[in-house]
């Protein structure tokens, strides 16, 4: 019988003579990746799940999600928040509840769904240069960038690393523009004592899996006045005012029981989920100061949510980005190239004229640079002494 006929063996059919012979393995350290969900107890989650099947009262506005708002807004210090199913519906409302129309000004340097958002909305993205240390729109490229078409900024707190949000509120008044910032990894950043999400017109939350903060997939508009908050809400309902009344073209965005009731449940250990973060991040700070060319990202102190740990791999170490990202692959450690490629580099945006390698030279030199090393808040201290060894042994 030729080889490629033989019958597969699999691990649920055993040769008739005998056991299977053990997997000849050697055991290999369990795989770590860049992050891992933040879950509570499961035991801890059945007793609102009951009262859910209980009610009866799946979505639409139920208690478990005006609790969580309310809950929500007393824990970021924060006047109104509004719930989405997910972080890229609350940015495209976002834009909606504005009326954004013409350009908006945003960071070549986040996750697609920043940017995304906007062509969503019939906008026109302009990308600008980011500041190489912070990695946040610097404002006197947002000022250059400025046309007549311009309405609005969106600029992303990069890694929970707040924007210079004075200059660019400076910027906006200045200029009439609405600033939206996706805030989507700054989840209990604060700055001067209070919330960075108290900045711009409004700002946007993900509660997304891989986020510090999740409900399993999960979102929210901060907005500082209660008009705005109706707005956003009648936006998020597809604009159902009452049962005979439908005054816009709203979506369907809404956050479901199940996810603000474990939403709930997960603010009760928010506070320690973000403590075991610092710990790590301050390990790793320690470790990688006797690592040349190996450069953290800024240390912003008790103010930071340590969401990410990422590093860059400068000229002067002795391998590039790429070879470290593939060494730490092959012993299991699954760092990743947060933000590379970069959203310019995409087929829908790269064809923009602001989005040449040429306008936007600190964004291409990070995004070859960078690298996003594991934090969550389960990843103990011999794990990041591992990472780290792997990073000094090159
Ligand atoms: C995660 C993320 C989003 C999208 O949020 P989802 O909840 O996944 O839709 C938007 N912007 C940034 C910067 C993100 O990291």
């Amino acid at each position: 019988m030729p080889p490629e006929h033989k019958p597969q063996q699999t691990l649920n059919q055993q040769p008739d003579n005998g056991p299977a012979p053990a997997p000849a393995l050697a055991p290999t350290p369990p795989l770590i990746r860049v992050t891992q969900p933040h879950l509570p107890p499961l035991d801890e989650f059945i007793p609102y799940l009951e009262q859910i099947w209980e009610s009866k009262f799946l979505t639409n506005g139920g208690q478990f999600h005006q609790q969580l708002e309310a809950a929500l807004c007393e824990y970021l210090g924060v006047a109104h928040i509004s719930l989405f199913a997910n972080g890229t519906l609350a940015l495209m409302t976002a834009l909606q509840a504005l009326g954004i129309e013409g350009e908006v000004i945003t960071t070549p340097y986040s996750f697609v769904a920043t940017s995304h958002a906007l062509l969503w909305n019939g906008l026109q993205p302009v990308f600008a240069d980011i500041d190489p240390v912070t990695f946040n729109l610097d404002p006197a490229r947002i000022e250059a960038a400025i046309t007549p078409r311009t309405t609005a900024i969106m600029p992303v707190h990069c890694y929970g690393i707040p924007c210079d949000v004075r200059a660019i509120e400076r910027i906006a008044r200045r200029h009439g523009l609405k600033v939206i910032y996706d805030a989507a990894h700054a989840f209990g950043v604060r700055q001067d004592g209070a919330s960075i999400l108290r900045h711009g017109d409004l700002s946007v939350l993900s509660f997304h899996a891989t986020k510090v903060f999740n409900t399993f997939e999960g979102g929210a508009i901060i907005c500082h006045d209660a008009a705005t908050k109706r707005h956003i809400d009648l936006l998020k309902n597809f604009g159902i005012q009452d049962e005979q009344t439908v005054v816009a073209a709203g979506i369907n965005g809404k956050m479901n029981e199940v996810s603000a009731a474990f939403g709930l449940l997960q603010l009760r250990g928010i506070d320690a989920a973000l403590a075991q973060r610092r710990q790590i991040a301050a390990h790793y700070r320690r470790l990688l100061a006797a690592v040349p060319g190996i450069d953290p990202m800024p240390d912003m102190g008790d103010d930071a949510n340590n969401s990410y740990f990422a590093v860059l791999v400068r000229d002067t170490y002795p391998i590039s980005r790429d070879a470290l990202h593939q060494k730490l692959h092959d012993a299991g450690i699954h760092a990743r190239r947060y933000f590379y490629p970069l959203i310019t580099h995409f087929p829908m945006y790269s064809a923009i004229p602001s989005a040449a390698p040429a306008n936007l030279p600190h964004a291409n030199v990070i995004a070859n640079q960078v690298i996003c090393l594991p934090i969550y808040p389960a990843l103990d201290a011999q794990d990041v002494e591992r990472i780290v060894g792997l990073l000094a042994a090159s």
